[in-house]
């Protein structure tokens, strides 16, 4: 498939990333990659097939040993899952740091993979941003930690505490997130690249609450980027799903590993993910002027106490955001005056067009409780630290007018 892949690249190479994001993947005539070379669907099929056959056991051969391009096992390729795997790489990948996609069954699969293919096992360190998503952060310590992986945690916002940590520790690899939940604290990825670079070290960078429109890591140094694909990239609340993009040597091992667990997206998902991919820069637009007009509203609230979106002036990492975000994500957190975990379930069950929910990215906004949701599995004192208090709430903008979802959120705060 790596054939089709680089002629795929040509193609789209010099197209902007709103055209990348409604062709790329798509069988287009001409373009060397039909599958079958007699129709042209412009939307590409769900291929519901599990096995693929050919003209030959001779050319079966030559594709099971990967010297002509084609499909043999959906375990191992599948047209549908490859068309959105090629759109991801023309959205992630840039031409210095192409990267090659790996489509899994969830977020968690590509974490997962993304950790075997940096070879974190047996006895080494890895060193982790404290802000990481919580089943990440667990999926480290008790699947990872069993087979002798230590890992130890950084504070994520500051790369000079990686970089005294980095220098006792020689980790194997070094887990951020481009954007932390539910504060919104933006990672300087340049500059943790370069520091991982630096010690040897492999930077594995989820993406999820960034996407690609916001940052692209391999560009700024990153060897891996995970997504939770059931977020922002899929974008309508409809699927799971999870990708790996990776530069070698790390995409042949994600390749390997997913081939061997078998944590392979299905047909059908990455049709709805394919779909879903091609109003990103869209939604991503109005979803970041959403949040930007939420913040700026709440902030005059006298009902919230504190308002975190990295747009606003008082966010600590307004000026990183700026410099690393091509706009500043359509999440924001907030804190209700005076208030506890009551108040803001009161607040949250007062809500009449959000919808509570804890996932994010869709096109409907979003909104949740953290201490009781994303960060209930922490001890109270952990959470206190990571500042995830009773009475903070996270929202998840969609796509809707940001006059209609600012009334729901006046009405709701009137009624406390
Ligand atoms: N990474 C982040 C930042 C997430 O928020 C999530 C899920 O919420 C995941 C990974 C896991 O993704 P999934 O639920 O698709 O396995």
């Amino acid at each position: 498939m790596e054939q089709h892949r680089t002629q795929q690249r040509s193609i789209e190479g010099s197209r902007r990333f709103e055209t990348r994001a409604v062709h790329s993947g798509e069988r287009r005539p001409g373009a060397g990659r039909e599958p079958n070379g007699a129709y042209y669907p412009i939307s590409t099929p769900v291929y519901a097939s599990t096995t693929f056959s050919h003209e030959d056991l001779e050319t079966t051969d030559r594709v099971l040993g990967g010297e002509e391009a084609g499909y043999s096992y959906a375990r191992y390729d599948n047209p549908t899952v490859v068309a959105f795997e090629e759109a991801l790489e023309a959205l992630e990948g840039s031409a210095e740091s192409p990267g090659r996609a790996f489509a899994f069954a969830s977020g968690m699969a590509a974490m997962h993979a993304a950790l075997s293919a940096a070879e974190c096992g047996g006895e080494c360190t890895v060193l982790a941003a404290e802000q990481l998503y919580g089943s990440t952060a667990t999926l480290l310590v008790q699947v990872f930690g069993a087979s002798g992986v230590e890992v130890r945690f950084f504070d994520g916002c500051d790369p000079d505490a990686l970089e005294a940590k980095i220098k006792k520790t020689n980790p194997r690899a070094v887990v951020i997130e481009t954007i932390s939940n539910p504060l919104l604290r933006v990672a300087d990825v340049p500059r943790i690249a370069e520091i991982t670079r630096a010690a040897g070290s492999t930077l594995i960078v989820d993406n999820t609450f960034g996407t690609p429109f916001l940052q692209r890591p391999l560009e700024l140094g990153a060897d891996i980027v995970v997504h939770s694909a059931t977020k922002y990239l899929s974008g309508h609340g409809d699927l799971t799903a999870g990708v790996v993009v990776a530069n070698p040597p790390y995409d042949g091992a994600a390749e390997q590993v997913r081939k061997l667990v078998g944590g392979v997206l299905g047909p059908f998902e990455a049709w709805l993910a394919l779909r879903g991919l091609k109003t990103l820069p869209l939604r991503m637009e109005r979803q970041c002027e959403n949040a930007r007009a939420v913040a700026a509203r709440l902030s005059a609230h006298p009902k919230v106490a504190k308002v975190h979106h990295p747009s606003l002036a008082d966010h600590p990492d307004a000026g990183t955001a700026r410099r690393v975000l091509a706009d500043t994500g359509g999440l924001v957190a907030f804190e209700l005056a005076d208030g506890d975990r009551e108040t803001a379930f009161r607040f949250l069950n007062a809500l009449e067009l959000c919808v509570r929910a804890p996932s994010l990215g869709d096109v409907y906004t979003l909104a949740i409780h953290p201490a009781t949701s994303s960060h209930r599995e922490l001890s109270p004192s952990r959470r206190e630290r990571l500042g995830v208090k009773e009475n903070l709430v996270r929202l998840s903008c969609g796509i809707e007018h940001p006059e209609d979802i600012v009334s729901d959120l006046e009405q709701a705060l009137d009624r406390l």
